[in-house]
């Protein structure tokens, strides 16, 4: 039960209207039980518009307030958040399936993001450059991009709004979301919260729908200047496409197939652990979750087997239970793309150590799984899986693990560990990763640049960078002087 029911709310928000969908619309349902949860209203191309412009007549104004003003809204929404932190997760957990101490974590995780660009706002700083001419002087001003469109997905229905919310409003952005449509109450909670934080109406609308008929209109809106997206790298892509007719900025946080390599000289209980934190968070459903694991011939028996023992003390189940570690897939197709990873890899020789079928609760539950033996023709070396299966490749040398873990068109996440300092240096360097975890397999915080190269995107979230996302940079040049 929730405390405040009121956060559970069953409508989109448009500018200042909230549209209610009065028992029908898009009908969200539980993972772990198929239970309806609501119905959200199924929206399109008037409302996407409406949402706009009304984003475009707040943001002038939001703008011109001075950043502490902004700073104090957006803290306001952070404590709001922080206060209803038990209600947001159990929302999450209901819609998305993962445990409520993994979703609670999301949501203080999620959180951080508007208290960091709460504080960074009074840190938008500008330059002033040496002129070019006796009679000239430069300087550089840093000014909001205007109205940003969001498109997030449904691994993190709270975070990854979160990330792109705090900064652009920061920055003195108005935003226009999407939400996943697996997903959609955990934005909704967010919308409820902005709106009592005080956040004036129409700089964070909240919009449910069709993606195609929502993504269509944002990236073909002129008055849209930056679109911010997570999700596949293929809707990626086709946003890309979209966007450039009318030359948009872009963030793209799109997929990982992310190598996490243990050397011999690794503590390997460390990496045990690192390897479960990595790989089988949110039931290995994030973009940063281990998909390859290399570990060196000397250690990978043992770490095979440490593997194995520690992954078969942890319980799973419904989210809402207390001590599940692993709920449900998000959905069938979740399932299906898990079993032909591992059809595919034990065709190709790869055996089974341990899990790699169904789970008996049934609906999309599935047993954590081990997979050895595994090589890099193996779609599994290729794709990302997103469920939660850890396939171990055996490695020899620090040159060859480096060439199979580069050897990928994605680059986002990348893990090693070893107590050699020297190889933590080069290996680090050598990866082409836009982040590397050196002994951990937990990297992401609000106080670092979270993003990939290569096909896995463009721009970072979180961190200093994080905000000058959202900025446009002027420079005035005072003549006559
Ligand atoms: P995932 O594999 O994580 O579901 P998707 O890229 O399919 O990733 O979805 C991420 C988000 O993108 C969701 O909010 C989804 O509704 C949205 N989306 C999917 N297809 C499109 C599209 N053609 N245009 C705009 N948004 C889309």
């Amino acid at each position: 039960m929730l405390k405040d029911a009121t956060l559970l709310r069953q409508a989109a928000l448009i500018g200042a209207e909230w549209i209610e969908a009065a028992g029908a619309g898009i009908a969200v349902t539980n993972p772990a039980t198929g239970a309806l949860i609501g119905h959200v209203p199924d929206l399109g191309a008037t409302e996407t518009e409406a949402a706009i412009a009304a984003a475009e007549a707040a943001q002038g104004v939001w703008a011109a307030r001075t950043a502490k003003e902004r700073s104090a809204i957006l803290r306001r929404w952070y404590d709001l958040i922080v206060a209803n932190a038990d209600d947001v997760a159990r929302i999450l957990t209901m819609e998305q399936g993962k445990p409520l101490a993994e979703a609670k974590g999301e949501i203080l995780y999620g959180a951080s993001f508007i208290e960091w660009f709460a504080e960074e706002a009074r840190r938008i700083y500008g330059d002033v450059i040496p002129g070019h001419a006796p009679d000239k002087r430069i300087v550089v001003i840093k000014q909001p991009i205007g109205v940003v469109a969001a498109i997030t997905p449904w691994n993190f229905p709270n975070a990854m709004i979160t990330r792109k919310a705090g900064p652009a409003l920061a920055a003195g952005c108005a935003m226009v979301l999407k939400p996943a449509s697996q997903t959609p109450f955990s934005a909704i909670a967010l919308a409820v919260l902005a709106e009592r934080a005080g956040l004036p109406a129409g700089l964070f609308s909240v919009i449910t729908g069709s993606a195609r008929a929502i993504g269509g209109v944002m990236t073909a809106s002129d008055k849209v200047r930056k679109l911010t997206f997570t999700g596949s790298t293929e809707v990626g892509i086709e946003l890309m496409r979209q966007s450039a007719p009318t030359v948009k900025k872009l963030a793209l946080e799109l997929g990982g197939n992310a190598p996490f390599i243990v050397f011999d000289d690794a503590d390997l209980d460390a990496a045990v652990e690192g390897a479960i934190v990595s790989k089988f968070r949110n039931n290995g459903q994030t973009c940063v979750c281990a998909n390859r694991i290399y570990v060196q011939a000397g250690v990978y028996d043992v770490f095979a087997a440490k593997l194995a023992a520690r992954l078969a003390t942890l319980k799973v189940g419904n989210g809402l239970d207390e001590d599940t570690v692993f709920g449900p897939l998000i959905d069938v197709h979740a399932v299906a793309k898990v079993e032909e990873h591992i059809a595919d890899a034990t065709a190709k020789g790869a055996q089974v150590a341990m899990g790699g079928k169904r789970h008996a609760l049934g609906g999309t539950f599935f047993q954590p799984t081990v997979l050895t033996g595994v090589t890099q023709d193996m779609a599994i070396a290729r794709e990302e899986t997103f469920g939660p299966v850890a396939p171990l490749f055996r490695f020899d040398t620090d040159a060859g693990v480096v060439a199979m873990a580069n050897d990928t068109e994605f680059g986002l996440a990348s893990y090693f560990y070893t107590r050699d300092l020297a190889r933590a240096w080069k290996v680090g360097e050598q990866l082409e990763y836009g982040m590397v975890g050196i002994n951990t397999g937990l990297i992401s915080t609000a106080e670092a640049p979270f993003g990939g190269i290569k096909s896995s995107g463009l721009g970072r979230e979180g961190s200093r960078y994080g905000i000058e996302e959202f900025t446009e940079i002027k420079y005035l040049c005072f003549g006559g002087i």
